[in-house]
């Protein structure tokens, strides 16, 4: 198990709540990593009560230390469904988790940010800071557990804007968590790795890690996810169908307005500053009309004029007047 082994270890149990590593565990670590990932502050002694692993009995089992103290020393035993009472060392009664707060800590440092994390949820979700990103800033959050139950109330403190870059541990939470977009979301375990005793991003990784998160969260919302550019998408959008293509229901709303399609292409070429033929309001709403998108007004005289207008009606009243 190499160091970057383990960093992948420790970050898959930073999503996991409670995760405690005991001394049968660290045992099979490499010498002299324990105090490796103390100083870069992942690891940290457990604060809950003193658990032992059975040193005794294949069972494997973990049991809660009693002390015993004389008046030369203090010695250490847990229970044992075979062997009762087994002497356990302080060592063995040692365990560790992670420290949360210092894996911020040292992201930040990778990083490079100027300023200090902020915590937002204790435990959970932190501001790291901001990042230079093509000319401008993004912020970059320290978000884990994000696949817990309560992972949208986590996600709902990031607000609504897309642009923020969101490092998790290891999972990658649901798409669904997120209150509006879905921000660029880059899992630690996949850029980060340990250079001479430090946490090391590999900041080409990360870049990439986001414009693929963008990428596949763009696809699946048709529209770009940065509110920033989808803003001016819809802007060119709007553009685009009022010089060129003016979309038929703009046509159609301006002919049920006033009545006509003489009015309506005087209205709309005013309001537009260019030529809308009378034509084209008829075509548009003949399209809508024979897509039933809506039914003309029997109380407008001037609707029902231009209706009557209409080849197949007035063939229709033609034949009416016969009769
Ligand atoms: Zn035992």
């Amino acid at each position: 198990m190499t160091k970057d082994d383990l960093l992948r270890l420790l970050l898959a149990a930073a999503d996991d709540l409670g995760c405690e590593f005991d001394h049968t565990e660290v045992a099979r670590w490499p010498a002299g990593t324990v105090p490796l990932f103390e100083t870069m502050g992942l690891l940290r002694a457990s604060s809950g009560g003193l658990l032992a692993p059975c040193p005794s009995c294949d069972g494997g089992h973990v049991e809660p230390v009693v002390r015993s103290v004389t008046t030369d020393r203090t010695r250490f035993f847990i229970t044992c469904p075979e062997d009762l009472r087994v002497e356990v060392t302080a060592e063995m009664c040692r365990g560790w988790e992670i420290h949360s707060n210092g894996l911020a800590n040292s992201i930040a440092d990778a990083l490079e940010l100027t300023s200090r994390p902020k915590a937002i949820v204790p435990d959970r979700l932190w501001r790291l800071g901001r990042i230079p990103w093509k000319g401008r800033t993004r912020a970059v959050i320290l978000a884990r557990r994000m696949r817990d139950t309560d992972a949208s109330s986590i996600a709902a403190h990031i607000g609504a804007g897309g642009r923020a870059i969101v490092l998790v541990p290891h999972q990658q939470p649901d798409d669904r968590i997120w209150p509006e977009h879905v921000p660029a979301v880059v899992a630690l375990s996949s850029i980060a790795s340990v250079e001479d005793s430090r946490l090391a991003i590999d900041g080409v990784a990360l870049m990439e890690a986001v414009y693929e998160a963008e990428a596949v969260a763009e696809s699946r919302s048709l529209l770009p996810v940065d509110p920033e550019i989808k803003k001016q998408v819809v802007r060119q959008q709007v553009k685009a169908e009022i010089k060129g293509h003016l979309e038929d229901d703009v046509l159609v709303a301006a002919y049920l307005e006033h009545g006509s399609g003489d009015k309506a292409a005087e209205a709309l070429t005013k309001q537009l500053g260019r030529t809308v033929s009378r034509d084209r309001v008829y075509r548009a709403v003949k399209r809508a009309r024979a897509a039933g998108e809506f039914e003309v007004p029997e109380d407008s005289p001037s609707v029902a004029r231009t209706v009557a207008s209409q080849p197949r009606d007035r063939a229709k009243k033609v034949s009416k007047y016969r009769n």
